[in-house]
């Protein structure tokens, strides 16, 4: 049976879309590769238990995994499997069946065809999403892993209904007369947004300081925010499965944060600039934390919104000691940025003086004559091809050079 087939019958089966659905079987490859485990080994990936169960049983019914008993022998106090219940106990040489001293679980086994089929699909799809000229440059990216840092943008947000950069200021525009609105909507169009957050500061009847900026920003992403449950239309568990040690943001929102706590089940309080004096605690606990380095939407106060909170968040000394300390040797990979944008390309050169190095940025439809210019910034593109008119394409995009880094 092919995956196609396969994608047909158990999407009917768990009501579940195709895409979303292989989604699923791919991180269900990816999580237990060829272990034996039990079913609550995938609850961390945004999949719950039932839809977990009815895969397994498609699955089993198919022939594209093995079911197994694993066994806690108490007496012997050692571990073990099974293939059925009337087996005996490998240490105490009891049958397992109704004995009491053996805590059994229900495990599964994924088999080799299986895995086969979702490599082969991997494969494909980096084909169809990867620009050739760009392969070397994938893979440089997969050699350095260990060091890996996500520096994730407003792009990321984006399937969870927030704004862009653009959006969010475009809603912000009320309060202007019609010539300010004008010259606004063409600072935005630039991408020079901290500049078009200071002219609505000078021009707006309605904003007029910066307090009031941020707390309509604040009821913008609260109110907008839909967690988007279908895998395939976002890259956040694409990102956690990196597990790297944090995670960089300019983003205000918490979506990473909100699914950091189903993937490591417990809370991982994000952190802002001010928050982040330890440093050494940071790099030695590895829980993925997300620092946001324009402020947190919880704390208005602490958001980045104007050239003037920009400027002298650059200037000061906290961002250069935390850039400095936290990130010498490491490689950004910057996802959900756009590079022809104003606003990044100085927060990037920003940045770059602090930390050097070659980084990362995963660009949809480079032309290799483009990335002349980011490379001159030391920042090594990877082109996607990616249909504009298909809405989740970008994100699948992303999907694919992510899923060659595990
Ligand atoms: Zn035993």
């Amino acid at each position: 049976m092919s995956l196609t087939q396969l994608i047909h019958t158990v999407s009917i089966k768990v009501q579940l879309n195709e895409e979303d659905l292989l989604e699923k079987l791919k991180i269900l490859a990816e999580v237990v590769k060829d272990e034996i485990f039990p079913k609550e080994r995938l609850t961390h990936y945004n999949i719950d238990l039932s839809t977990i169960e009815t895969i397994l049983n498609e699955l089993l019914r198919m022939g594209f995994a093995s079911k197994y008993f694993t066994y806690d022998c108490e007496d012997t106090d050692s571990v073990d499997f099974a293939v059925n219940l009337n087996e005996k106990c490998a240490h105490c040489g009891q049958t397992l069946k109704n004995s009491e001293n053996h805590l059994i679980n229900e495990s599964y086994k994924l088999n080799s065809i299986y895995l086969e089929l979702i490599k082969d699909q991997k494969k494909e799809n980096l084909k169809k999403y990867l620009i050739d000229d760009f392969r070397p440059n994938l893979e440089k990216l997969k050699s350095r892993t260990k060091k890996l840092i996500p520096f994730l943008g407003a792009g990321v947000s984006i399937p969870f209904r927030l704004p862009s950069w653009g959006d969010l200021l475009r809603e912000l525009e009320r309060g202007l007369s019609d010539t300010n609105r004008e010259k606004y909507i063409d600072i935005i169009n630039k991408g020079d947004y901290l500049r078009a957050l200071s002219f609505l500061k000078l021009y707006s009847g309605l904003y007029k300081n910066e307090s009031m900026i941020k707390k309509e920003i604040k009821n913008i992403i609260k109110r907008k925010y839909v967690k988007e449950s279908n895998l395939s239309h976002h890259n956040i568990i694409d990102i956690l499965k990196l597990d790297t040690q944090f995670i960089l943001t300019t983003n205000y929102d918490n979506i990473v944060s909100d699914f950091l706590r189903d993937y490591r089940d417990e809370f991982i309080m994000p952190q802002i600039l001010e928050t982040l004096d330890d440093l050494q605690d940071l790099m030695d606990d590895n829980s993925q934390k997300v620092i946001h380095l324009h402020g947190n939407v919880e704390i208005p106060n602490s958001m980045i919104v104007t050239k003037d909170d920009y400027d002298k968040l650059y200037e000061a000394n906290q961002i250069k000691y935390v850039l400095n300390g936290i990130m010498s040797n490491r490689t950004l990979l910057f996802i959900g940025f756009s590079f022809e944008d104003e606003y990044f390309k100085d927060l990037y050169d920003k940045i770059f003086t602090y930390i050097k190095g070659e980084h990362f940025i995963i660009v949809p439809n480079l032309h290799p004559f483009d990335a002349e210019e980011l490379l001159r910034r030391h920042l090594i593109p990877i082109g996607i091809n990616v249909n504009k008119n298909e809405k989740h394409d970008f994100v699948k995009g992303i999907k694919t050079v992510l899923e060659e880094l595990y």
